[in-house]
């Protein structure tokens, strides 16, 4: 990584930063967003698309090289195909991806692909609409299928699936799932629940990578993926002749703090060093009261000092974070 001033205490090189653009979702998952709980921060509180791109360039200069767009939904925000395009002109930034639950996908899927977005990821935690619906509170499973696709028609590689896997709620289709990669090119990437937030689910629906990959191998042998360096936590294996992969991010079972190379904006224009905490470091007040980039990056240059040297979710004693997944970005 060239000039990277972005290196924590740990020594850690920083070079990804992930993007929420918006709190709002079109989905109600239940293990994302709790009961009764509507994501509205006020306009004027959301960074707009202008100092977004300002904040990119930023880091960009001190070291990020990457860049993922996230939510809330990214696709409901009003522009974001328009601001899409900016950012992949933004020299510098090698590798910029979308997460999207899919719903507005089938209608928009050129204009993303037109904007130079390369990389997708999609949610999909169940191939049954009925539990689709369970699960995200909307009758979307068909239009989001169709959007995932198009996208492997069009080209997108690696369309990437992230699932959710939950005892009780989608545990009886991981097979299935994961079956998904036989025929289609796709990469199945199961992540493991974080309890964030208020309204957590209960330890009962909690299911881990060992009990998640025991299932899969079953089914089929689960050939281990050579990493690859620009991996990111996913351990990667592949059934015998499939033409795609399958991954686990086990942010619990075995946490991969040590080699996290990750902050995130969040749509309030917070820096967060560390998913898995409430640390922040706010960048709008600075940013809105006409700080030079110097003092900009500064900013960033605390936010990468106070980065944790892991998380501890999974310790004896967790310690829980009280901001939500999709007021943060997952
Ligand atoms: N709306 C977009 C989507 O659905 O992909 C982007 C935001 S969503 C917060 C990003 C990812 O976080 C999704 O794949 C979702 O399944 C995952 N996610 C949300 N809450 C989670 C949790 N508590 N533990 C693990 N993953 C979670």
């Amino acid at each position: 990584m060239p000039n990277s001033k972005l290196i924590d205490p740990c020594n850690r090189k920083l070079n990804y930063l992930r993007i929420s653009i918006t709190d709002r979702c079109n989905l109600r998952c239940i293990y994302c967003v709790p009961h009764g709980f509507i994501p509205k921060l006020p306009h004027k509180e959301i960074l707009s698309y202008e100092e977004i791109l300002h904040i990119v360039r930023i880091s960009v200069g001190l070291g990020i090289s990457k860049v993922r767009i996230t939510g809330g939904e990214p696709l409901v925000r009003k522009g974001v195909y328009g601001f899409l395009k900016r950012l992949t002109k933004i020299e510098g930034l090698l590798d910029i991806s979308l997460t999207t639950n899919g719903v507005f996908l089938k209608h928009n899927i050129n204009k993303i692909k037109s904007a130079g977005i390369k990389r997708i990821n999609i949610s999909l935690d169940t191939l049954n609409r009925k539990k689709y619906r369970k699960i995200t509170g909307y009758d979307f499973f068909d239009q989001v299928w169709e959007g995932i696709e198009l996208a492997h028609k069009m080209g997108f590689d690696p369309v990437k699936l992230n699932v959710v896997p939950l005892k009780g709620i989608n545990d009886d289709e991981l097979t299935d799932i994961a079956a998904l990669s036989i025929d289609y090119p796709f990469h199945i990437r199961f992540i493991e629940y974080m309890p964030m937030g208020t309204n957590q689910m209960e330890s009962d629906h909690h299911l881990l990578f060992p009990e998640i990959k025991k299932r899969i191998d079953q089914f089929g042998k689960l050939i281990p993926v050579e990493k690859d360096m620009n991996d990111g936590p996913a351990e990667r294996f592949k059934f015998k002749s499939a033409k795609g992969e399958i991954g686990f991010i086990r942010p619990i079972s075995q946490h991969f703090c040590n080699t996290c190379n990750r902050l995130r904006l969040t749509a309030s224009g917070q820096l967060r060093p560390c998913l898995m905490s409430d640390v922040q470091v706010d960048l709008k007040t600075p940013l809105r009261k006409g700080c030079s980039d110097a003092e900009l990056a500064e900013v960033f240059l605390q936010a990468v000092r106070l980065k944790p040297l892991g998380h501890n979710l999974s310790g004896d004693h967790p310690v829980g974070v009280s901001a939500q997944m999709c007021a943060i970005g997952g």
